[in-house]
């Protein structure tokens, strides 16, 4: 039985809307818990809104209502906001939950008769913002570093947890398990922290100053520090002391957090579950900020847009992508709408969606959409297979997803998207499809990328859970068997042969930047980058140069020659043009298209075809892409 899995989402302080923050340590959270479920394993997802505390009280005051009614309204915001997203959640706990406040109560008394609550009078700096006390160490220039507001002397007598007692404990828990808390800066930071002595922790407010919160089970007149309530969610949701959940998922927690909530997750709540007798989590997985760079957001829709609209504008599998594939797990990143189309455009529509619908599309062309099957005889003696590159994929994936190194995942699935695009453009099924001899290799062609495209459509379940069902029915693959789990991706040779297959699709529909991009935009291009103007010339001189449409009749791979195609161009009279753009095009994609010739261009030898004319195309870093006119028109129209 693989290990059961258990992952939290901090439970969110309702004192605001959600925003991109939230949604990306859910989606952290759900991406993880879906990989598990890929293992087999028995997982239990948990999130949730934290409710009480004077923050509150006073965002309640404000709209006038109370307290209760404010945090029923806010909380179901999140609640509604995670079935948009596509978050699987399997609970979701709210600190107001009967259930939850009876845990708390009684964790309350454990630790008090056991002698680590003592009550003193405190004399000390508060931030009514951060409701809590600070020492002159932590305050900046004399104000909260959060607030940058000077706090107020209060007086007050309060309960406190001897925090103190159990540092030594926790240097050590620290130090014997490299990756209690994760990524190692943020142990580090922990630890650098705990070099300075622990002061005990005030764990109560009275109720003449607040009401909002849970009373102590030895005190009538103090409710509890909101911080010291919340944390308790993670064992109350599993029905601590003796639920059958909490057996079973609790020796292997995993919590979720941002690095802003580090101290009370890497601090306080072990020490909290140390001096209750209960064993710590397991791991603390700490992420990093979203910058968001206002500049590069959405002025095609008039208005800054929330990045989270955009999952509306995009899709939410390309917004979830884009998540984990642009933040390195543990440091900080910056969003923008245009890094997001970036990404849609290059790994989504280009690279997975054009080798999805190649595929698919050669499976109708030449096998009238059904899949063919295999001549193990042929794949021995031709090496078509593509079964180790695959298999080395998923254990490259298996790994980062263990390590919360999500991009990294990411990353191998999509070398394997690109070795794929590569193996068509090397076997050049086109070209085997024009042989009778060769029909047996043409199946196997086809049949291994059907296979490769079985695989990505699983790894990519976690990240993209609607696109992955999508290739899955159009592979054919039976709705009845989970097509993501590991040992069914592992086995090869899993689409049965005679399987009819519905006609391809388009997966990620390109977004077109150029109707989007405003003038400032363009103008605040990097000039650097691209070449000086050329020297003026005259008019005349540019009617010297014959610029016409043609229509590309066919398209082949020059053979040793793995950037060139030779391309056959009707332009009211047929000709031979050799262009260096096979990096960019395959063949097939070309047939059919119009694109700009220069036609009075001297004739010249490439690779011993003599080429008779030049195709235009826009040439950067990353790719070429052809000129064309945007209506067709008829072949050998000039350009004026
Ligand atoms: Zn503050």
């Amino acid at each position: 039985m693989p290990k059961p899995f258990y992952i939290t989402t901090p439970i969110y302080y309702v004192n605001a809307r959600p925003h991109l923050g939230h949604a990306y340590t859910t989606i952290v959270a759900d991406v993880a818990s879906r990989y598990h479920a890929m293992r087999k394993a028995d997982t239990f997802f948990l999130t949730g809104t934290d409710e009480h505390g004077d923050k509150i009280v006073r965002a309640a005051r404000q709209k006038q209502i109370t307290p209760r009614q404010y945090v029923d309204q806010i909380s179901a915001l999140f609640k509604a906001l995670w079935p948009e997203l596509n978050i699987n959640y399997d609970q979701f706990i709210r600190t107001t939950d009967a259930s939850h406040i009876a845990v708390v109560k009684k964790i309350l008394q454990k630790i008090y008769d056991q002698g680590d609550i003592y009550f003193s009078e405190y004399e000390g700096k508060y931030c009514f913002g951060c409701e809590r006390f600070y020492t002159d160490r932590e305050l900046v220039d004399g104000k909260c570093p959060d607030h940058e507001t000077a706090p107020e002397i209060i007086k007050e007598s309060n309960y406190f947890f001897k925090m103190s007692h159990y540092q030594g404990w926790l240097i050590d828990h620290i130090k014997t398990h490299p990756d209690f808390i994760r990524p190692e800066r943020y142990k580090n930071e922990v630890l650098a922290f705990l070099r300075e002595p622990l002061e005990d922790l005030c764990i109560s407010r009275p109720k003449t100053r607040l009401e909002w919160g849970i009373t102590l089970p030895f005190d009538q007149n103090y409710v509890t520090y909101v911080w010291f309530d919340a944390l308790i969610n993670y064992i109350s949701a599993l029905g601590w002391p003796d639920g059958e959940k909490f057996k079973k998922f609790w020796p292997v927690s995993q919590h979720i957090v941002a690095k802003d909530i580090l101290k009370p997750h890497g601090i306080y709540w072990p020490i909290m579950l140390k001096a209750a007798g209960i064993p710590v989590y397991q791991h603390l997985n700490v992420h990093g900020y979203w910058n968001i760079d206002q500049s590069k957001m959405s002025k095609s829709l008039g208005n800054v847009v929330e990045p989270l609209e955009l999952k509306n504008v995009y899709g939410l599998d390309a917004f979830r992508y884009f998540l984990m594939r642009d933040m390195t797990f543990g440091l900080d990143s910056n969003f923008s709408e245009e890094a997001l189309v970036q990404r849609i455009n290059s790994d989504l529509a280009n690279d997975l969606g054009n080798l999805f619908s190649r595929v698919v599309a050669m499976v109708h062309k030449y096998f009238k959409g059904v899949v063919p099957r295999v001549d193990l005889q042929v794949e021995k003696e031709f090496e078509l297979g593509l079964e180790t590159r695959a298999l080395n994929t998923i254990s490259e994936f298996e790994m980062a997803m263990e390590e919360f190194a999500f991009h990294k995942a990411l990353i191998a699935i999509w070398e394997l998207i690109s070795h794929m695009n590569k193996y068509i453009d090397v076997t050049a099924p086109w070209e085997l499809a024009k042989k009778k001899t060769s029909g047996k290799q043409l199946e196997a062609v086809i049949y291994n990328l059907l296979e490769g495209l079985r695989i990505i459509s699983g790894l990519i379940y976690p990240v993209m859970p609607d696109t992955a069902v999508k290739m899955r029915v159009h592979l054919g693959l039976n709705p009845d068997e989970p097509f993501y789990h590991l040992d069914r991706l592992r086995t090869w040779n899993t689409i049965l042969a005679g399987t009819e297959l519905p006609k391809s699709i388009v997966l990620f529909p390109r977004v077109d930047t150029n109707k989007d991009k405003s003038e400032a935009d363009q103008l605040s291009a990097p000039e650097s980058q691209l070449p000086e103007f050329k020297p003026e010339i005259t008019f005349e001189t540019l009617e010297k140069i014959d610029l016409r449409v043609g229509t590309v009749v066919r398209a082949e791979v020059v053979p040793k020659a793995r950037k060139l195609l030779k391309l056959l161009v009707d332009l009211g009279q047929q000709r031979t043009i050799v262009a260096g753009i096979s990096g960019s095009y395959t063949p097939e994609e070309l047939e059919g298209k119009q694109i700009i010739v220069v036609a009075n261009l001297k004739p010249a030898k490439l690779m011993g075809i003599l080429s008779n004319g030049m195709v235009l195309a826009a040439v950067d870093q990353q790719q070429c892409s052809l000129a064309t006119v945007d209506r067709n028109v008829t072949p050998g129209t000039p350009l004026k």
